[in-house]
């Protein structure tokens, strides 16, 4: 098991059970590292498989890892405690879900349906939005949550804050009422549980002997605190990450946890490693030299013996479409050479950059799965037809009714809503029990949509999972509705893939079955004797076959909310592999585009005047890079339609921070350095022979008069309504010139400089 494994990698598999940290750069073999050591405590008999509770940061990682595991060892991987912090919490809530205060059939919210529970409760209170914006409200509440900190514990220091805490209160209660729960609760909920519920926390930390992280890097306080609790005095942590790996800071991410553990637990145990068995030498290099421009690493060094392999090579197109469009021919040429596609990954900074290149493999016929993003789950027909869903499962679910009540359009107005609202909190009911006091036509209206739910309820009993959701949606009316929507193709195209999954996700839950003897009875702990009323065959004590005691509709929305469509890539297996950075953490794939290359997109114009925001820019562009096995390529574009705009952006400073020995310019390499830019100091200005120079940013040395003011790249200035904000783009003059601003609070703009009142600070 252990052979070929390099001294470094075979030691940190068989260390001794004590706390340990293995601090290694990409592609050096952490994961590899980790699965290897469960598959080894296993087989040396120190410990059973299902005492070993394994973390990784996405689903396909974890799916992976069973994978892996399963190929090692011949065991079910089944009912294991493999999975992402949100997954196992899940399992534990499902499992304890009285201790935990919740209805067994308790819904999640993903982010979009949070958002607009926090837009419900707002106007329902009648707070300001604009003083307190739901986007706001939503960080401030994740923020917390992700501290551990519930409205109570939160100090407030002033009336603004007050506020805010206030309105976490309520959209607390607004949960609980209506039985969901947001993604950051699961995990605070899950935490609580095990802090205030003895006998639960003991049995768990007795069953657990062992405790396995990967990526540790990016856990946040919270997910910190569930494992070290959960390891109590007995199971050792076993944590792998990567400092320099570190990409999700903006949700509360906290690399110090790194450090922390390293202080206060692996003290003396921390291995490196430093072989990188992934990339070849000149990929490498590029990765070290961009990263080394970051400051306070905790130092790393990563070489290969595997060559120099091929230069990384940069292209810059005229515009996104030029670049999709080379990307698309650039992989035909590959296949042709005999590439698998799926080795093939095209990387993204945003989720709105992947609409131009899908467009151009679609031209191509090349297939193609979109992993994450614009995700399928997360579409609006799909949507709509899951909360018509979760309605069956929980009528209570003011979220889901408020999405479909009027939905296709059934003469359910604002008012009546309102009226209906108003009722249900006056009665502290949801707003179906609230149906039967809404009187008029409204109510007769309302009733009738009652009657449907109802119908359907009655009517799924007899179906199975895939027959339930294509009866849904004939008997809902969206099948009807985008029948009759002009642009409705695509999505029945999609709804009949949410069968499609359905059907999959069934056949998947039962060919899998259960493993003989998992299912460990815990007598005594948490539920009462009376739970056998949810729960006849008291499965859900076992804490291993919740998924078995949900009902598979039940079952599937949980599956729809925290998969999110990464399914879609586990069917087509041969794709070209489309993701955002961040969903690409952890992965591999023998060519590589990066593309974007621009500033403002990446490094992504929010993040650059935020502390520490380049620098965690930088990491997501290691990242990336270090996801290639043998080539890769780094592209960019002129000019680019995002939001429906066109924008001109400087070459991203990270080109100028890969070596000239390791890449290889396929597009004309003029490059001009703008002086007295303080603000931009590192980027370039496009060669001045390309296609579009007319339209182009005047560069900065020279900047733009608008009557009496002089404004020029890095230029402060204020605006009236959007505050403070700095130059950081200039085109046209005279009365024609327009400036692009990064503004602090409300992000960039272009403006009109002759028409916008600014005020140069
Ligand atoms: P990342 O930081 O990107 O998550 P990682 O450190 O987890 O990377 P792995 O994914 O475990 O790295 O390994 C990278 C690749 O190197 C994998 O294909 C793995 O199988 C291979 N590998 C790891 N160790 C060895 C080894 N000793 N011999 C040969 N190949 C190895
Ligand atoms: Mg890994």
């Amino acid at each position: 098991m252990i052979e070929g494994l390099n001294p470094q990698q075979q030691a940190a598999v068989t260390l001794s059970s004590e706390h340990a940290l293995v601090l290694a750069g990409a592609g050096s073999g952490k994961t590899r590292v980790l699965t290897t050591r469960m598959a080894w405590l296993i087989q040396t008999g120190q410990a059973s498989p299902y005492s070993l509770l394994a973390v990784t940061f996405t689903n396909k990682a974890a799916r992976e890892m069973l994978t892996r595991l399963s190929a090692m060892l011949p065991i079910h991987t089944r009912g294991l405690w493999v999975g992402t912090f949100h997954g196992l919490c899940n399992r534990l809530l499902r499992a304890h879900h009285r201790d935990a205060g919740l209805s067994q059939t308790f819904q999640i919210l993903d982010s979009a349906d949070q958002l607009s529970a926090i837009k419900r409760l707002l106007k329902n209170e009648g707070i300001d939005d604009e003083k307190y914006p739901p986007r706001d409200m939503q960080y401030f509440i994740n923020g917390a949550k992700e501290q551990g900190e519930r409205p109570d514990d939160m100090e407030a220091w002033d009336p603004h804050r007050r506020r805010q805490i206030d309105i976490y209160r309520l959209y607390q209660e607004q949960c609980e009422r209506e039985g969901v729960v947001d993604f950051a609760e699961l995990l605070l909920r899950a935490y609580e549980l095990l802090v205030r519920n003895a006998p639960i926390r003991e049995h768990y930390q007795r069953r657990f002997s062992h405790i396995l992280v990967d990526e540790f890097q990016d856990t946040n306080a919270l997910q910190y605190r569930w494992l070290t609790l959960l390891a109590g005095a007995g199971a050792p942590i076993f944590a792998v990450g990567d400092d320099d790996q570190s990409i999700y800071a903006f949700r509360g991410a906290d690399v110090g946890n790194m450090k922390d553990f390293e202080r206060n637990y692996a003290r003396g145990r921390v291995i490196r490693l430093e072989q990188n068995y992934r990339s070849s030498g000149h990929i490498l290099d590029c990765a070290n030299a961009l990263i080394s421009n970051n400051e306070d690493r905790l130092g790393k060094n990563l070489w290969t013996d595997s060559g120099h392999g091929e230069p990384v090579r940069i292209i810059e197109q005229p515009s996104d479409q030029l670049e999709a469009q080379w990307i698309v021919d650039e992989i035909k040429a590959q296949i042709d050479d005999g590439s698998l596609r799926q080795e093939i990954a095209v990387l993204y900074r945003s989720n709105a950059q992947s609409r131009m290149v899908e467009h151009a493999l679609f031209r191509a016929a090349i297939p193609y799965k979109v992993y994450g993003g614009l995700r399928f789950f997360e579409r609006q027909e799909i949507k709509h037809a899951l909360a018509y869903l979760r309605l069956l499962d929980n009528p209570h679910d003011d979220t889901s009714w408020l999405r479909v009540v009027n939905f296709p359009a059934r003469g359910i107005g604002a008012r009546t809503l309102e009226q209906l609202g108003d009722l249900a909190r006056e009665h502290g009911i949801s707003l179906f029990r609230a149906v039967p006091f809404v009187p008029g036509k409204g109510g007769g209206n309302l009733a009738a949509f009652v009657q449907r739910i109802q119908e359907m309820r009655f009517e799924a009993q007899s179906l199975s999972l895939p027959e339930l959701i294509e009866h849904v949606l004939h008997h809902s009316g969206l099948l009807t509705h985008y029948l009759n929507d002009k642009e409705g193709a695509d999505r029945i195209e999609n709804l009949k893939e949410l069968v499609n999954a359905a059907a999959m996700f069934a056949a998947e839950e039962n060919m899998e079955g259960l493993p003989a003897g998992v299912a460990v009875q815990m007598p005594g702990v948490g539920a009462e004797p009376s739970d056998t009323e949810d729960d006849p065959f008291g499965l859900a004590d076992s804490g291993l076959t919740v998924a078995a005691a949900l009902s598979p509709l039940a079952a599937f929305l949980t599956h729809a909310s925290l998969e999110a469509g990464e399914n879609q890539a586990q069917a087509g297996q041969d794709a070209i592999q489309l993701m955002t950075v961040h969903a690409a953490k952890g992965l591999e794939f023998d060519t590589v585009f990066v593309t974007g290359l621009e500033e403002g997109l990446f490094p992504h114009e929010n993040s650059i005047l935020e502390q520490g925001g380049l620098e965690e820019e930088r990491r997501l562009m290691y990242v990336a890079i270090t996801r290639a096995r043998k080539k890769l390529y780094v592209t960019l574009a002129q000019s680019r339609m995002l939001h429906g705009k066109t924008r001109y952006a400087m070459r991203s400073r990270f080109l100028d921070e890969l070596p000239d020995a390791h890449v290889k310019w396929l597009s004309p390499k003029v490059r001009q350095r703008m002086p007295e830019s303080g603000w931009h100091g590192d980027a370039y200005s496009r060669p001045s022979t390309n296609a579009i120079a007319p339209m182009a940013p005047r560069r900065a040395s020279s900047g733009v008069t608008v009557g009496e003011q002089h404004f020029r790249i890095g230029t402060g200035v204020a605006h009236p309504r959007f505050g403070e904000g700095t130059v950081i783009g200039l085109s046209g003059s005279g009365q024609d010139a327009q400036a692009q601003i990064q503004f602090r609070d409300v992000g960039l703009k272009t403006l009109a400089l002759g028409v916008a009142k600014l005020t140069i600070l």
